[in-house]
């Protein structure tokens, strides 16, 4: 049997500080799980615009379409702030979602019972929140044709189109059956039938979807702004909630900010299923380089180690090792041991990001 392979992207600012404690727990299943991985380094953002002079070099992106998974950290920084569109950080991972079309962006809204008192909801409403928010993310209104700004009638006029064809409904549903099914077997799915068409069309493909193979899950559906509305009334009524490019940049923005830090929020984002069954597939932390925290020993790693834990969980067939990780950092955060961005109403023992990994491997350690 060959190893798993994966290909790390650690980015600019914090992302190479915060990927420098993920590598620790690879290299922790390797010893003690029998659970090794190929692993590949490159650079990608600004760290490779340095190197090349573009924000990804072709031979990373060929390399990120033969592994089975990429892990990024994050892109971006003042320096590179003044760089043409065309080779800013973020075009280097724009170019990765793009051309491995991971059109299925999942993000979890977990509230982990010693962080509830950091959500700016009150804690009964928070605590023990466990959500999962499918994004469609490579259509829709941020990449329909016609847009632009034209002059017509002697002012200027900004179009852009919200488009969906079936088949990009579907593929996005049918992800999000599929997760609903390992959870908690309950979708809800959101768009604005009542005054957009492609609200219309997706109601109905979803509906379809739905009938044809996935009649044990309960669907529901729900008009986006009434979701964002049931979100911060009620989240713990949602299981799995699927959603277009748009309705679902603000809704799983807005039910992240549900759990308190961005020191604490995976994704991943999943394509199709490559010739040994596992999807196209990147995980990443939703945050960003952080500059203002660069260098400093202040990042959080966590959000970066749950994204490997969704890396197990759904490139590697992992889940019971994902949920082992996943209840690491948990003990950890129940111990009161914080970074930085963590400290606050409670106090908690101060640590710095390296220290931060250590005690998620001691946590994992005594949970053998
Ligand atoms: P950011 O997420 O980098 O930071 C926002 C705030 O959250 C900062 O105060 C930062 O210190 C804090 N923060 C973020 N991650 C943290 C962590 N792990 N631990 C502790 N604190 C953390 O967003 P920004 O400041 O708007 O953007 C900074 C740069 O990152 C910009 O160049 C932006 O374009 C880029 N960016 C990249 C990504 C990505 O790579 N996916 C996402 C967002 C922003």
């Amino acid at each position: 049997m060959t190893n798993p392979t994966l290909l790390i992207l650690a980015g600019d600012g914090i992302g190479p500080e915060v990927m420098a404690e993920v590598r620790k727990i690879i290299d922790w299943y390797g010893e003690k799980r029998d659970l090794t991985f190929d692993v590949t380094e490159d650079l990608v953002g600004g760290a490779a615009y340095d190197k090349h002079g573009v924000p990804l070099h072709d031979d990373t992106m060929a390399k990120a379409q033969e592994v089975d998974a990429v892990l990024l950290g994050a892109v971006g920084g003042p320096a590179y702030d003044d760089l043409d569109f065309s080779v800013k950080p973020e075009r280097g991972l724009l170019r990765l979602r793009k051309e491995m079309d991971l059109y299925s962006n999942l993000r979890p809204a977990q509230c982990f019972d010693a962080l509830a008192d950091f959500s700016s909801l009150k804690k009964d409403i928070v605590a023990g929140l466990d959500i999962m928010i499918v994004r469609e993310l490579t259509s829709g209104v941020y990449f329909g044709e016609p847009r632009g700004i034209s002059i017509v009638d002697n002012e200027r006029v900004g179009v852009n189109t919200q488009r969906y064809t079936e088949s990009e409904i579907a593929r996005v549903a049918r992800s999000a059956f599929e997760l609903a099914r390992k959870r908690g077997g309950k979708l809800c799915s959101m768009e604005k039938a009542n005054v957009m068409e492609s609200g219309i069309l997706w109601r109905d493909v979803v509906t379809e979807v739905h009938a044809a193979d996935y009649s044990d899950i309960e669907l529901s559906h729900m008009y986006a702004d009434n979701g964002a509305m049931q979100l911060v009334r009620n989240p713990k009524q949602f299981d799995v909630i699927v959603t277009d490019n748009l309705f679902g940049d603000i809704l799983s923005d807005c039910a992240a900010m549900l759990t308190g830090s961005l020191g604490m929020l995976p994704s991943a984002s999943l394509g199709a299923p490559m010739a040994n069954g596992r999807p196209k597939a990147m995980y990443e932390p939703v945050h960003g380089s952080a500059p203002d925290i660069t260098g400093q020993g202040k990042a959080n790693p966590s959000a970066c180690i749950l994204s490997f834990a969704m890396a197990l969980r759904y490139s590697f067939d992992q889940g019971d090792e994902a949920t082992r990780l996943e209840q690491a950092v948990e003990k950890v955060l129940a111990d009161g041991i914080r970074t930085p961005d963590l400290m606050g109403i409670d106090g908690g023992t101060p640590v710095t990001t390296s220290q931060m990994g250590d005690a998620v491997i001691a946590a994992l350690e005594a949970s053998l």
